[in-house]
């Protein structure tokens, strides 16, 4: 079994289900006791928050390599990073050490191209939503993607940060969440990609009346059946 090399904290609300649910999925396979051998390292996410919101995505890529460098030297095989928004600086992470980056969207793209959807709305922070860094990601595997209303944007990323970052989640917000994925729905999306580890806290399946693609659960169960290749 590989080592997996996990950089969480960001928040730490999400990287708890990311914890269980690779060791769920080595257990489905391997059955007994077995479980998934990982090193995790988890920051501070108020500093990173602080960086991403002032734009700092330089220093914001440091502190990733240094994560990266330090999972390595830990006996990581391979790198996965427990955010979507992180993955804005992946190039500095994949350049920081000599092994495998398991990337979150080309995960969460495998998923939906194998259940033959075409045109996904994106929920996630604004800069996932807005920025290039993701739906260009998604785009190069053929995806179509629809982002919500900016009014609605900036409501997706006050509860992201707001609250589900802080352990709190409220019937209000996904009520509005609700709205915003029918209304994706109503513009042509086939699917909805829950494109922030923490949106699965605030809304499953039985929230939508389209399939949801779950980045968590997509990039915690790529590790886990990574780790056991
Ligand atoms: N975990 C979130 C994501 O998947 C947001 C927190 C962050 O900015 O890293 O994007």
């Amino acid at each position: 079994m590989k080592t997996i090399g996990m950089i969480g904290g960001m928040s730490w609300e999400s990287t708890l289900p990311y914890y269980r649910l690779v060791n769920e999925t080595v257990r489905e396979r391997l059955g007994g006791l077995h479980s998934a051998r990982l090193v995790l390292y988890s920051v501070d996410f108020q500093e990173i928050e602080r960086l991403q919101h002032s734009g700092d995505w330089e220093r914001a890529g440091e502190a990733m390599a240094h994560a990266a460098r330090a999972l390595h030297a830990a006996g990581a095989d391979f790198l996965i990073l427990c955010t979507n928004t992180m993955h804005k600086v992946a190039a500095a992470v994949e350049t920081a050490v000599p092994i495998p980056f398991l990337h979150i969207a080309d995960a969460t793209a495998d998923a939906i191209t194998q259940a033959g959807m075409r045109r996904v709305g994106l929920l996630g922070t604004r800069f996932t939503m807005e920025q290039d860094f993701y739906r260009e990601r998604l785009q190069r595997h053929g995806i179509e993607v629809e982002v919500p209303a900016p009014d609605e944007r900036d409501e997706i990323h006050r509860v992201i940060y707001e609250e589900l970052c802080q352990g709190r989640v409220l019937d209000s917000s996904r009520d509005s969440y609700r709205r915003i994925i029918a209304g994706l729905q109503a513009r042509g999306a086939e699917a909805v990609i829950l494109g922030c580890t923490e949106i699965m806290l605030l809304i499953g399946p039985e929230d939508a009346d389209v399939p949801l693609f779950d980045t968590t659960a997509l990039h915690a169960r790529a590790a886990a059946l990574a780790s056991l290749d």
